[in-house]
């Protein structure tokens, strides 16, 4: 009998258009660059897309799964014109070499941009379609954050965007992409994208799918999924810290039936646009974050997110405003992490375990948005960085920080790390000896992935508004590339009705 071969891969970066870091080659390599076979060892049994891919292909007797290229790297500044073009051509070459294919998986983000491409990912897509052929069914998994264009459904109507956010349905997306591929190349089904562009880019602050507006966005998303003729819906809220021209949000109706799917589609898209608002926060600054974390009781740890040095929303996770006012607090039992600072790392190795040291913390990646922290403190542990995830978000997937050092300030313990990384996971804390469920106060490099797995840890949870590049307020950027007007930087006048709805079948 012959076997189905569909390829797997895998394509992942955010791109912050104002971040001073350029994601490099190096990058990739470094943090998540597998090929052919070392994919199996690299995702199986993870609860990612590929992880999600592999369980559905696995258990098909029909099907010979075919390994590609995984690349993946940390939210940064824009991916260099050579990182990419050596990753879209090993990527191409990859295809090249497993011979004829009958369908190709594929993970991307949706929010890349490289020095010479507005849409990498388009263009990536774009590559392989003229490579494989119109006929070979492609499915992808995108981010809620991807800032997708009309052009991306010429190459297939098969995205599946996730639903949740923090984003703990990565598998099932993976899931659902991999099953639809199936249906189209086995079932021989056809379906229908429509596609509706939204003239805005909410910040992400507010984009949890627990509550306020993408949890309206979502439970309509799913409730239309129960109608006659609708496959599958995606809510995209783009990431607005790309200058692109196709930055921000918009509504992807995977269909069977062409006009229920426009027709929801065009529902969805005005549903968005009216819920805009919501999206909108107004956040404590760094002082009166704190002040208000120290007038309040709480039997579990307050946290105080820093959410514009966030590292997934491409922050250097070495801004230092925060740790600077709680320094100078000296608040007993409290923790400070991830600050990433592999100069102090190295310094902490050279003076060993157990030595008091003075260091410059941080504020070295990102001067203007505050100098390094100077202060005394003591070496508590050191470690090589790499767990395990525990709780949901990339549940069992390896970190690896690059070395991590357990410093101790005054009455304060600070996590320094090997590279940037969100603090999501309390497993960041517990390889190295430090229980962060035990703490009155947690100041975190963080937005809102971290509360899958610190929302039962925690209790009052305070976002607070210091100078960093992931800063919900998008006054600040000095943008050149994206459409005009667009909200919430002007006022938009707008009636979905008023553009036609963009279809594609295969
Ligand atoms: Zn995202």
């Amino acid at each position: 009998m012959r076997k189905y071969r569909i390829g797997i891969a895998f394509f992942y970066h955010e791109s912050h258009s104002f971040s001073p870091m350029k994601t490099e080659i190096e990058h990739f390599w470094n943090e998540g660059y597998f090929k052919g076979d070392e994919i199996y060892d690299a995702y199986t049994g993870t609860k990612t897309e590929v992880g999600g891919f592999l369980d559905v292909l696995k258990k098909e007797g029909d099907v010979e799964v075919v390994p590609l290229l995984c690349a993946a790297a940390i939210p940064s500044g824009v991916v260099s014109t050579e990182a990419y073009s050596i990753i879209e051509e090993q990527m191409l070459e990859s295809i090249r070499q497993a011979g004829k294919l009958d369908g190709l998986l594929l993970a991307l983000h949706g929010a890349m941009v490289a020095e010479h491409l507005f849409d990498p990912e388009e263009h990536l897509l774009g590559n392989i379609r003229t490579l494989i052929g119109s006929d070979v069914p492609i499915a992808t998994t995108l981010d809620m954050h991807a800032n997708l264009s009309g052009k991306m459904i010429r190459y297939t109507p098969l995205h599946f965007g996730f639903k949740t956010y923090p984003h703990v349905d990565m598998y099932e997306q993976g899931v659902n992409a991999a099953v639809a591929l199936l249906k189209r190349l086995k079932d021989g089904l056809t379906f229908y994208a429509s596609f509706e562009k939204l003239p805005m880019m909410p910040p992400s602050i507010n984009m949890r799918t627990a509550e306020g507006p993408m949890h309206k966005m979502i439970e309509r998303a799913k409730q239309a999924e129960q109608e006659e003729g609708i496959y599958n819906v995606s809510v995209f809220g783009g990431f607005p810290y790309s200058d692109i021209p196709m930055v921000g949000a918009s509504v992807l109706v995977v269909a069977l039936d062409k006009e229920k799917g426009e027709e929801t589609a065009r529902k969805m898209a005005s549903l968005f646009w009216s819920v805009r608002e919501e999206f909108i926060m107004d956040l404590p600054d760094v002082k009166e974050g704190l002040d208000l974390a120290l007038s309040l009781e709480d039997t579990k740890p307050i946290v105080l997110a820093d959410i514009s040095d966030n590292p997934l929303s491409c922050g250097s996770g070495d801004t230092t405003e925060l740790l600077r006012e709680m320094v100078k607090a000296n608040i007993p039992n409290t923790l400070f992490g991830g600050l990433y600072d592999p100069e102090s790392i190295e310094a902490c190795r050279q003076a060993g375990v157990g030595n008091k040291i003075t260091l410059s913390l941080g504020g070295k990646v990102s001067p203007e948005f505050g100098g390094p922290v100077h202060t005394e403190a003591t070496i508590m542990a050191l470690s090589d960085g790499v767990f395990y995830n525990s709780g949901p978000f990339n549940q069992n997937l390896r970190v690896d920080l690059k070395g991590a050092a357990h410093i101790r300030i005054g009455e304060m313990d600070v996590l320094l790390i090997g590279r940037p990384m969100s603090a999501n996971d309390p497993e960041m804390f517990r390889h190295i000896g430090l229980e962060p469920s035990a703490k009155r106060i947690l100041g975190l490099k963080a937005k809102n992935h971290f509360r899958a797995a610190f929302d039962p840890l925690v209790g009052r949870i305070i976002y607070i508004d210091a100078p960093g590049i992931a800063s919900n307020r998008l006054s600040i950027f000095n943008y050149r590339h994206i459409p005009k007007p667009i909200w919430p930087l002007d006022n938009v006048e707008y009636k979905v009705e008023q553009k036609g709805t963009e279809i594609w079948k295969q």
